[in-house]
C-alpha cells in the first residue's frame, strides 16, 4: 500500500500547479501551494501514508459532517432534516440560496455555509462556548487525537474577514431560520472551521464513517450506524459542493473538502482517506487531491457505483 501511495503521490504532484491557495482571508493565503499528502486507515486498522501527511492545516468545511453528526446526535434525524434539508444546492459553498422568493430550510443543505451556520444553532449547550467545546470533543474522538485544537490566527482572520458569512447568517435570521444572536452563532462556526488537523486525523474521521460509527482500532461505537448512512449520503450528493457530480464520476465515494486544502473521503466498509493539497480549483476543492483520489480509486476499485 505504501509503495502505491508513494507512486501515485509523485504522479499527481504536478497537479498542485493547476490550483491556487485560498485567499479569502489573509491567514490562508500563506499556505504552501506545492504541498500534497495522503493518509489511509483501513477498516482492519492498518495505516499507510505518503507525502506531507502530518503537516497541520485548518479543517475548514471538513468540519461540516461533524457539525451534522453533533446536530443529529442532539436532535435526531427528523428534526435536523426539517431545519437544514438534504437536497444538493448545485451552488458554491458560500452561495446565498435565496432570490426574491422566501428562503426555506428545504434549499439550505448541511454541507454549505448556510446549513452549517444553522447547525451550529442546533447543537445543545447552555452557552455557545459549551456548544463549541462539545463539538471539539466529538472532533477529537472522531479524529483519534485528543490534542486537536483551534489555530488562533486563522480563527481571528475568519472572524475579522467574515462579511459574507455574516450576510448569510443575517439572511437566515431575517427568514426566521436562525433564532439566536448572529455573532454568537457565527463564533461557533468560525472556531470549528479553524480547528487544526492533518491527513491522519481526516483519515481517522473517514474510517469511523466507513466503519458505520465505530472507531477503527477499538471498535467502540461513537454514533449509531443509521447516522453514518445519513452523513455518507449527504457527503455523496453535496460534499464537494457544485463539484459533487464530477467527483462522483471520477472518484465515486462520499467525501468532504475544505478550503484549507483537506479532503476527507469515506470508502464504506473499506477505509477512510485523508488528503492535504492546498492548491484549490475554482470551486474550493483541492486539484491534486481530487486527482490523487481518482487514481487511487482506479487502482483499488473504490467507486461505489
Ligand atoms: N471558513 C470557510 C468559509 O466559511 C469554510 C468554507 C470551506 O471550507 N469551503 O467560507
Amino acid at each position: 500500500m505504501e509503495e502505491l501511495l508513494e507512486r501515485l503521490l509523485e504522479e499527481c504532484r504536478p497537479f498542485t500547479g493547476k490550483g491556487r491557495v485560498a485567499d479569502y482571508i489573509p491567514e490562508l493565503a500563506k499556505g504552501d501551494p506545492d504541498a500534497l499528502g495522503i493518509y489511509v486507515i483501513g477498516s482492519e486498522g492498518k495505516h499507510a501514508w505518503a507525502g506531507d501527511c502530518r503537516r497541520p492545516f485548518t479543517i475548514q468545511s471538513v468540519v461540516k459532517p461533524i457539525l451534522l453528526l453533533q446536530a443529529l446526535l442532539d436532535n435526531g434525524a427528523e428534526f435536523v432534516t426539517r431545519r437544514v434539508g438534504v437536497e444538493a444546492t448545485g451552488k458554491p459553498f458560500d452561495a446565498i440560496n435565496a432570490g426574491d422568493q422566501e428562503l426555506d430550510s428545504g434549499n439550505i443543505n448541511p454541507m454549505v455555509n448556510m446549513g452549517a451556520i444553522v447547525m451550529c444553532s442546533l447543537i445543545h449547550g447552555h452557552s455557545y462556548d459549551e456548544r463549541f467545546r462539545r463539538l471539539l470533543g466529538l472532533t477529537r474522538r472522531l479524529a483519534g487525537d485528543g490534542e486537536i485544537g483551534v489555530d488562533e490566527a486563522v480563527y481571528r482572520s475568519e472572524k475579522s474577514h467574515g462579511s459574507k458569512n455574516r450576510a448569510l447568517a443575517y439572511l437566515l435570521k431575517f427568514h426566521g431560520l436562525l433564532e439566536d444572536d448572529v455573532e454568537e452563532v457565527l463564533d461557533c462556526y468560525f472556531r470549528p472551521c479553524s480547528i487544526q488537523a492533518d491527513c491522519r486525523a481526516l483519515a481517522h474521521i473517514g474510517a469511523v464513517l466507513s466503519n458505520r460509527g465505530r472507531l477503527p482500532a477499538s471498535n467502540e461505537r461513537v454514533f449509531p450506524a443509521a447516522m453514518s448512512r445519513y452523513v455518507n449520503a449527504v457527503l455523496m450528493t453535496c460534499g464537494m459542493y457544485d463539484g459533487s457530480g464530477e467527483f462522483a464520476l471520477r472518484v465515486g465515494v462520499p467525501a468532504k473538502s475544505g478550503v484549507g486544502g483537506g479532503i476527507m473521503a469515506v470508502v464504506p466498509t473499506r477505509m477512510g482517506i485523508g488528503i492535504f493539497g492546498p492548491a484549490l480549483d475554482r470551486k474550493g476543492n483541492s486539484v491534486a487531491g481530487i486527482r490523487l483520489l481518482e487514481r487511487l480509486s482506479q487502482e483499488l476499485y473504490l467507486s461505489i457505483f
